[in-house]
């Protein structure tokens, strides 16, 4: 398994030192409340009138390279995301940026902010103001939450150290572009300075997520190569970081039959691992939830990509509670908890579990379908996370939540409600050593399972719909399915197990990039 945190070194799960709360020299002055629930950013006018015409170049220009695609898929997921003018997509930025840049305290960045701030500070005091959380020092755990990068890479920090986070993930550029931009050395600096001073030891607990286009599973020459370029890309920013996880989907089998996909993954992650750029980031797959032509919606999917992998030590597994409770995982009592960890090792081996994306399930065990819920208010429930976060062998190792945290506030307005993620943290932490029996884990259970209620008979019922509509065209399906599909190795491969069918497969294909656990409370799109 991967690193531990060693006894003695508790450093990375250190609170935000002090300096994170103290004034910062340059064109703002941040200032804070010692609870640092409040917030307030007072632009120094002298300093930043010389810069504003520059800086307003360069944040559009770190919009281009970086800051589109890192406005992570969690705030994209909210709203229509392709249908988002680049206006309304700029101004969100800002406010992104904005609301984090009185926690800031990167010198270099603030200059940039200050010119936005100007423009979105009326805006600004309108929003509410989430509730903030230091890190937990002592905390046996690393856990933390996909945070944005709008930007520019050095912007995971405040937004990592806002919700109290010992743990993060990120997106290297933007998940949705094919472009491979270098990245703005300026930015990588802030982003290695920034981790020394506040002592966040970046190889342990930073785990990027991968590009939502590459399909490493690809068989076509070109398309092949523009997924591995993207995904070589990511790995060499990694490198250059200084961070050692990656994690990304294995890809899937529309184009080709499942063995095929998974040798594909193989050669493409060898190439990688043998690419001197790439340094000794390991390349972890992620647990997918649907089965269909998805890979890695099995333990088994994973053990054979990792068997095709010529160096074993730069290779791992991100399990994903959403999407293995999806996949027929169950993990909610001590029991099937164990059954399902010792499944893990058989097939795949806990040595090459190195990371964990913690999401609840809107959908029930083995309905295929990924959408991520808050918390103890899905399928999963509390105890889920309670068998999880007590489990010592995952002690230490990144932890990241994709639950969703888009809200509305008073006046309607949708927003991002950072202070979800502060709480879930603080909640998991406080799992550890809870008594199951003691009654304040019952509140805590009733609570957040009575929140889930509407959502959960929402999206059970549409499981449940589809599976009575499933089950009757079925008989005519598998008649007429018999001739193309019982060669294995046919080029439209067929789902490998008795997965509820899809809408249909070129749905899938088309919404490919938007069938992520990001994305995954739009669960319209399914
Ligand atoms: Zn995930
Ligand atoms: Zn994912």
């Amino acid at each position: 398994m991967a690193k531990r945190i060693a006894e003695d070194s508790g450093s990375s799960l250190s609170p935000a030192p002090e300096d994170l709360l103290a004034p910062v020299e340059t064109g703002v002055t941040a200032t804070a409340t010692t609870n640092g629930k409040k917030r307030k950013a007072e632009t120094t006018v002298k300093t930043t009138v010389k810069t504003t015409v520059k800086t307003t170049k360069r944040t559009k220009q770190a919009s281009a390279d970086e800051a589109q695609g890192e406005e992570e898929a969690i705030e994209a997921a909210e709203t229509p995301r392709k249908k988002r003018a680049t206006a309304e997509k700029v101004k969100h930025e800002e406010d992104e940026d904005d609301k984090d840049g009185g926690a800031n305290g990167q010198t270099a960045t603030i200059v940039e902010k200050t010119v936005k701030k100007k423009v979105t500070r009326a805006k600004k005091s309108k929003e509410p103001v989430p509730a903030l959380e230091e890190r937990t020092a002592d905390t046996k755990l690393r856990i933390g939450a996909h945070v944005s990068v709008a930007g520019g890479v050095h912007n995971a920090i405040p937004n990592l150290l806002h919700i109290g986070a010992n743990a993060f993930a990120m997106f290297m550029k933007n998940q949705r572009k094919w472009d491979n931009p270098d990245m703005d050395p300026e930015h990588a600096t802030l982003f290695i300075n920034g981790c020394k001073d506040h002592k966040i030891e970046v190889g342990d607990c930073c785990l990027p997520h991968g590009s939502y286009l590459v399909n490493l599973a690809h068989p076509d020459a070109e398309r092949k190569k523009q997924a591995y370029d993207c995904f070589q890309n990511d790995l060499v920013r990694c490198n250059k970081l200084g961070i050692r996880l990656y994690n990304f989907h294995p890809g899937n089998a529309n184009a080709t039959t499942r063995e095929e996909g998974i040798t594909l993954i193989a050669e493409n992650l060898n190439r990688a691992h043998a690419d001197p750029e790439t340094g000794s980031v390991i390349t972890v797959l992620e647990t997918m939830a649907s089965l269909g032509n998805t890979i890695g919606g099995t333990f088994e999917d994973i053990a054979a990509i990792i068997s095709h992998v010529e160096k074993k030590d730069r290779v791992g597994v991100c399990l994903d509670t959403c999407h293995v409770f999806a996949a027929g995982y169950d993990l909610r009592t001590p029991e099937t908890y164990a059954e399902v960890m010792e499944e893990f090792d058989k097939v795949i081996g806990l040595k090459y579990l190195m990371a964990l994306h913690v999401n609840d399930s809107k959908a029930p065990l083995a309905s295929y379908r990924d959408l991520h819920a808050r918390i103890g208010t899905g399928y999963l429930g509390l105890r889920a996370f309670h068998n999880l976060v007590n489990d010592e062998r995952l002690h230490g190792l990144p932890m990241v939540l994709e639950t969703p945290i888009d809200s509305i506030n008073a006046s309607g307005k949708k927003f991002e409600d950072k202070s979800i993620w502060a709480r879930e943290i603080k909640m998991l932490e406080r799992l550890v050593g809870m008594d199951v029996e003691s009654e304040a884990f019952k509140e805590l259970e009733r609570t957040l399972y009575e929140q889930g209620e509407g959502e959960r008979e929402r999206i059970g019922g549409q499981v449940e719909r589809k599976k009575v509509k499933d089950a009757k065209p079925k008989a005519v399906r598998k008649k007429k399915g018999k001739d193309d599909e019982d060669v294995d190795g046919e080029k439209d491969a067929k789902p490998r197990k008795a997965a509820p069918k899809r809408k249909a497969v070129a749905k899938k294909v088309e919404s490919e990039e938007e069938d992520d656990d990001d994305d995954d409370d739009d669960d319209d799109e399914e």
